[in-house]
């Protein structure tokens, strides 16, 4: 037996129920039973959490979690044996089907990566989702090029803008933050940023399209009006990596800066990234990221606080990673 949250139907809150591993959902082919150890709260999560699901959950009772670690219980999947240790992000795990808000997951075995060397299960969580997809937006502006100079982080105290931060300026990057919370500076320079932009700087579009150039790559976790304004100031032939929402799903620009500066929008998805991807992704987290400004990052929890902290997080009010323990 063990304890999952579940959401029991549509509208429901989510509470703690206790459930057998004969519950789990089966899987036709390359199964994985999974002992979970640990998860997270992303911003998606604070999404399928909502009355509704957000739109993204479809079938009820459900288990929310869109990350988990652990080690495996079962496997009919050749990659992995009983006792493995195993990660899971993306795939719709959480939102179509059941996710890690339990103590046992069971999923397709190709979703799963192996635990990447140099990292435990809890670090591996800390990073959980909205850390890989700061690492592959990374890569996106390293595959264009990415020349010296600043690198703008939007969204820059939340889970993907706090691993970005951390990561550039461990690579040694010139790294501007943006934030919202000018409370976090002393968090923010502790990561790695060398420079505090006050979110209102950006939160509203200016009448022109083009402003003064001045970033080398951007990582943008908020879109909108925000996103708008970064596309007019970058560099000449520069590019930003477009990862989230967090200040609206919409796009008040104009073309200009494609065309007249060769600015590059690079669309992130990391839920369907091809296993291999995803690999050496983690691998390189597992080499650029300092565990000790991870660990400044965790906010730790347990599945009692889930529900509170998805409703933090959508107001982003949630600082860095939260690791739930199972
Ligand atoms: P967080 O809530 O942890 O971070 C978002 C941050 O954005 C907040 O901490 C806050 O930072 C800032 N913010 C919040 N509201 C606003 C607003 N109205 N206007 C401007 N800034 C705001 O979420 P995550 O880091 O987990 O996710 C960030 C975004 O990335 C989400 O939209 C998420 O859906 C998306 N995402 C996309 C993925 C993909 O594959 N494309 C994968 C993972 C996440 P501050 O207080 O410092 O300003």
């Amino acid at each position: 037996m063990f304890d999952a949250l579940m959401i029991e139907k549509e509208g429901a809150a989510p509470a703690i129920r206790e459930l057998s591993e004969a519950d789990l959902p089966e899987v036709a082919e390359g199964g994985v039973t999974v002992r979970v150890c640990h998860s997270t709260v992303n911003y998606k999560d604070g999404l399928c959490l909502m009355p509704g699901g957000g739109g993204l959950v479809r079938h009820y009772p459900h288990v929310p979690g869109i990350d988990f670690g652990g080690v495996v219980e079962t496997s009919d999947h050749e990659r992995y044996s009983p006792g493995d240790e195993v990660v899971l992000t993306g795939w719709r795990v959480g939102e179509a089907h059941w996710g890690g808000y339990a103590g046992m997951a069971r999923v397709k075995g190709e979703w799963l990566v192996p635990l990447p060397e140099g990292l435990n299960l809890r670090q591996a969580m800390a990073v959980g989702t909205a850390g890989l997809t700061a690492m592959l937006a990374i890569q996106a502006l390293e595959d264009q090029g990415l020349p010296p100079g600043e690198v703008l982080v939007t969204g820059a105290s939340g889970g993907v803008g706090s691993v970005a931060t951390a990561i550039l300026g461990a690579m040694g990057r010139e790294v501007a933050a943006v934030t919202g919370r000018p409370e976090q500076e002393g968090y923010l320079r502790d990561l790695g940023a060398t420079r505090i932009v006050p979110r209102a700087e950006l939160a509203e579009t200016v009448g022109r399209p083009l402003e003064s150039e001045v970033w080398s790559g951007c990582i943008d976790a908020v879109g909108g009006a925000m996103l708008a304004r970064v596309l007019g100031q970058m560099r000449h032939g520069c590019s930003v990596a477009a990862v989230g929402l967090a200040g609206g799903p919409h796009l008040p620009a104009t073309v200009i800066p494609f065309l007249l500066r060769g600015v590059n929008l690079l669309g992130i998805d990391s839920v369907t990234k091809p296993y291999e991807d995803r690999v050496r992704a983690w691998g390189r987290i597992a080499e650029l990221l300092p565990m000790k400004k991870l660990e400044a990052m965790v906010v730790p929890a347990t599945l009692e606080d889930v529900p509170r902290l998805g409703a933090e997080i959508l107001g982003g009010k949630v600082r860095g990673r939260v690791v739930v323990d199972l």
